[in-house]
């Protein structure tokens, strides 16, 4: 297997000679699983990720997210379409594709009775690292795993044992690293810690691609988002960008009195009266103030008792952009499933 040297290093941002531009591209990725039900997991597929980017794969629970890695990693077969790491066709270079690519899949299988050490050895064995050049200790170093080389896996926490898969998919040094759900069940603190490690190996050049089904997780961490539901992209684009087109917020105010009927002068707001005691404004924080709002209610004249906001919500993201569209069989959007 031909070793594949992460040349795009520090060189992220400038565009460099014989490497490629998109990390991954996919066109048409079609996957239908079989048995008694057929289920369409991944439909007509197109997506770029562009070298050098923190993508988030941002979807509910069903959405086709963990198909799409574990087609990249080679652990499920696609159905139709052409998939292409760093270049390297998956269907005419599998051997090269796969040293291209370091995959953290969404289960955490570590073998109890190995240490990290002993993991990262026979790992970076199956990828045919030559022991000269293995950085075994240096990598559990990134992970912060370094006083737990020689610990037995199954006295790691939850939390170890997931850097301890990162560690894992970047012994054979690959460009793209690809994260499943990383914090997925992870506390918060650790959850910045995981956070912080994808981060720096992004700021280092590795192209990062996660899933997850947090939009505010793929907001913090992502310059890029493609959001996938039933299987279909229906948005792809800039984190900025994307927020754009979520640009409305809901201020909810809860009367002292009740009100007849919507003030003229707030009106301009979108004010609706859902009940005589319940006052919702929806804006484009953008362009008006939460400020100005309050201002206008209180220049208004009404007694507020309390009051709160309601941001885009990732099921509102999904019904935002599928308006219109045909959603698609099964639970609505957002609808969170039971795991497989
Ligand atoms: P996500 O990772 O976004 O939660 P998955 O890719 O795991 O979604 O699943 C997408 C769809 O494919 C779901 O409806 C799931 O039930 C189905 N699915 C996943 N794996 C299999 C499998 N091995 N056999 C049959 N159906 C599957
Ligand atoms: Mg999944």
């Amino acid at each position: 297997m031909t070793t594949i040297v992460n040349t795009s290093a520090g060189l992220s941002s400038t565009p460099a000679a014989g490497l490629p531009s998109n990390a991954v591209s996919v066109r048409g990725l079609d996957k239908v699983y079989g048995g008694k039900t057929p289920k369409h997991a991944l439909v007509a597929v197109d997506l770029d990720i562009p070298r050098g980017s923190l993508f988030g794969l941002l979807g509910p629970n069903g959405a086709g997210k963990s198909t799409l890695i574990n087609i990249l990693a080679q652990l499920v077969n696609k159905t139709a379409g052409t998939v292409r790491i760093w270049d390297l066709d998956l269907d005419r270079q599998p051997r090269d594709a796969a040293a291209a690519i370091g995959v953290v899949p969404q289960e955490l299988n570590v073998d109890p009775f190995f240490t990290p050490r002993e993991l990262l050895d026979l790992q970076a064995g199956l990828f045919g690292v030559p022991k000269r050049e293995r950085r075994t200790l240096d990598i559990l170093a990134t992970v912060g795993l370094a006083d737990k080389a020689e610990a037995y896996a199954r006295t790691l926490s939850g939390g170890m044992k997931r850097r301890l898969m990162v560690a894992k998919a970047m012994v054979h040094n690959p460009p793209v690293l690809v994260l499943d759900e990383p914090t997925a069940g992870v506390d918060i603190e650790l959850r910045q810690q995981l956070w912080a490690h994808v981060r720096a190996l992004n700021a280092a050049g590795t192209t990062v691609l996660l899933t997850t089904h947090y939009l505010e997780e793929a907001e913090e961490l992502c310059d890029r988002i493609a959001i996938i539901n039933h299987g279909k992209v229906i948005a792809c684009d800039t984190t900025a960008a994307l927020l754009q087109r979520l640009d409305n917020k809901e201020l909810v105010f809860i009367l002292a009195g009740d009100l007849a009927a919507v003030p003229e002068s707030l009106r301009r707001y979108g004010a609706e009266l859902p009940s005589p005691r319940r006052l919702v404004l929806r804006y484009a924080p953008s362009r008006v103030s939460a400020g100005e709002i309050l201002a206008a209610v209180q220049a208004s004249g009404l007694q507020v008792a309390d009051m709160t906001t309601l941001e885009a919500d990732l099921e509102d993201v999904f019904l935002q952009l599928t308006r219109g569209a045909h959603v698609g069989e099964g639970a609505a959007a957002g609808a969170s499933g039971p795991k497989r």
